[in-house]
């Protein structure tokens, strides 16, 4: 009995037990595609067998393409010369993954065209694309719009529309795009709607176009993905970028995504780890869209070991062996964490997402916690010698997993055995070894300890502070040391507790910091103005310091200019309060 039923199993969990046309059976046997995911064991038969209206819940990375694309392909009549399946999809890189799935899953199929039309790029060139009658179109809906105010398309005969990542399309403005398509697709039979979340207005779709609908859900295969390793590090907000570079440094072979909330954060956190050497580079949508296929590009072929990009500019990201995700700031929408989370762990494999976090932010992973139904781990921010050590593991697997060129010995044996005829082979390992880790040693020689914790603000306090000015003042509003403060720390984040020795005069204030945040400070206010004011902000010269000392690293450039008192006329009041 047990053996029928796991037979029976079998039977319903491979595609063979799919009654699909047999070019699509040889494309995903192609392919490699063994077992359908959970998506595709739901949608696939219904969709083959007797199409229906449906509603599927599932994000990037379940299969959903597939799901979608192999029905839509077996009821594709090659015979025909006209539109009779469009994909709308938000996104211009999505639009040309999807392209590229339908390309091997049509493989086999001899006279079918497909083609995908989006924004970007000069449009002529798509014109002489639909000229060729292709049967199946994908597009954003912006151009295809375009498209079609220029004839240059009929969706007069459309049966089958697909709407791909409809939460996103509607995030992205696209509602009255997507209403005027469908109203223009009179053949249209059916209408199949894949979203990643359900919402009223993703229901209003539904509700407006399609008559009856199943709804089928990925089971939340990736909002609760239990091969993804949730991490969160807790460090104050000004140490976040040397937060990242370490566990960077502690993920050797890192292949991942680090997300931020802005594209100026994007900009500045790629350039900075650039500039330290990481092959990193960032994806924005202020990039244009050769910049961004060129990145694309460099990162699938690993020639990039991160990108940092922005949440927008990710959904074109279509890699399935992320290793890491890392939050370099947490999204404000619980939701979209798991939009980046699940970029890792996908098909199958294991993943890790790591989120920075200042004190202030635990509260928001406790409530992603409970939308992930996991637990996050508090794990500390490795210190130095851990990253070495680490460093250095990996190295040694590498020599031990190396596999030189066939000739590569023959050619060069003669000459490396001369050169080291004389030296033991244990030196030799160690000079080698420290060839490849003096660098990480040197820079993790007195590393600070990242972890933001009651100890280290303590220890902060009692530790080397630096004093920095401020143009602003009595005359400008700021009558109390709390002003200042929360001035200060609203605009830069920053945790009240590592300001201290505030002094408000007439027309400018003093205050001191943990030397480890001024640059921080400095650099972040100096972005800012106050009551239509330019904040102007630089370390006071050193007859005002009082205890201060200097900075840990070396001050920079900028910092020792010497802080001008043109703007002091006394009268000044002293807040030794401490925060
Ligand atoms: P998607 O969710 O459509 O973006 O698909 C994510 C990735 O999973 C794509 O690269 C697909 O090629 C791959 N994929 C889809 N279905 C399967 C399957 N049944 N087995 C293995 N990989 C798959």
């Amino acid at each position: 009995m047990r053996l029928i039923y796991k037979k029976f199993l079998n039977l319903m969990t491979s595609f063979s037990s799919f009654p699909m046309r047999e070019e699509l059976m040889r494309a995903v046997a192609d392919l490699g595609f063994e077992t359908p995911t959970p998506i595709q064991q739901k949608v696939i038969p219904t969709l083959l067998s007797q199409p229906v209206d449906i509603i599927g819940l599932a994000q990037t990375g379940t299969g959903k393409t597939a799901a979608f694309g192999l029905p839509l392909l077996h009821h594709t009549d090659v015979a025909l010369k006209h539109v009779q399946a469009l994909v709308l999809s938000p996104t211009r890189e999505l639009c040309m993954q999807i392209q590229e799935e339908f390309k091997k899953y049509g493989a086999h199929m001899r006279g079918l065209r497909s083609t995908a039309v989006y924004g970007g790029v000069p449009i002529g060139g798509q014109i002489r694309e639909l000229k060729s009658n292709p049967q199946v179109v994908v597009a954003t809906p912006g151009r295809l719009i375009d498209l079609l105010e220029r004839k240059a398309i009929s969706l007069e005969q459309v049966q089958y529309v697909v709407l791909d990542e409809a939460d996103e399309m509607l995030n992205m403005g696209f509602r009255e795009d997507i209403d005027f398509i469908l109203k223009n697709t009179p053949a249209r039979e059916h209408t199949w709607l894949f979203s990643a979340t359900m919402s009223n207005e993703v229901r209003g779709i539904a509700k407006r176009f399609m008559k009856k609908w199943e709804e089928f859900s990925a089971g939340q295969a990736n909002v609760t993905n239990e091969n993804i390793d949730h991490q969160y590090f807790v460090t104050n907000h000004h140490n976040r970028f040397e937060t990242l570079q370490r566990l960077l440094d502690f993920a050797p072979g890192i292949y991942g995504i680090i997300f931020t909330r802005t594209k100026q954060d994007c900009q500045d956190v790629a350039e900075k780890l650039m500039r330290q050497g990481y092959h990193v580079s960032p994806l924005h949508g202020d990039m244009d869209q050769k910049m961004r296929s060129k990145v694309m590009e460099r990162f699938k072929n690993k020639s990039l070991q991160a990108i940092v990009a922005t949440d927008v500019a990710a959904r074109g990201i279509d890699v399935n062996d992320i290793t890491h995700v890392i939050n370099y700031e947490l999204p404000d929408d619980p939701e979209v964490y798991t939009h980046r989370s699940g970029r890792t762990a996908r098909a199958g494999k294991s993943g890790i997402c790591m989120s920075i976090v200042s004190p202030k932010e635990i509260s928001n992973i406790r409530q992603i916690e409970r939308l992930v139904k996991q637990r996050f781990n508090r794990s500390d921010i490795p210190d130095g010698a851990e990253v070495v050590r680490k460093r250095l593991f990996y190295y040694l697997e590498q020599i031990a997993e190396a596999n030189p060129q066939a000739d590569f010995a023959r050619v060069y044996q003669e000459t490396i055995h001369e050169r080291f005829e004389e030296m033991e082979k244990d030196e030799l390992i160690r000079r080698l070894i420290w060839l490849q880790l003096k660098d990480t040693i040197a820079s993790y020689e007195d590393a600070e300890d990242l972890n933001a914790s009651y100890e280290n603000r303590e220890r902060g306090r009692g530790g080397r502070s630096v004093r920095l000015f401020i143009n602003i003042g009595l005359k400008d509003g700021i009558n109390s040391a709390e002003k200042l403060i929360s001035f200060i720390t609203e605009s830069t984040d920053i945790e009240p507790g590592i300001i201290d020795r505030v002094t408000v005069r007439d027309l400018s204030s003093f205050f001191n910091v943990r030397s480890d945040a001024a640059e921080f400070i400095v650099q972040a206010m100096s972005q800012k103005k106050f009551k239509g004011r330019k904040v102007r902000m630089e370390e006071a010269e050193q007859r005002d310091r009082g205890r201060s000392g200097g900075y840990e690293k070396p001050p920079q450039k900028r910092f020792s200019g010497q802080f001008k008192r043109r703007d002091d006329k006394g009268g000044s009041q002293k807040f030794n309060k401490k925060y």
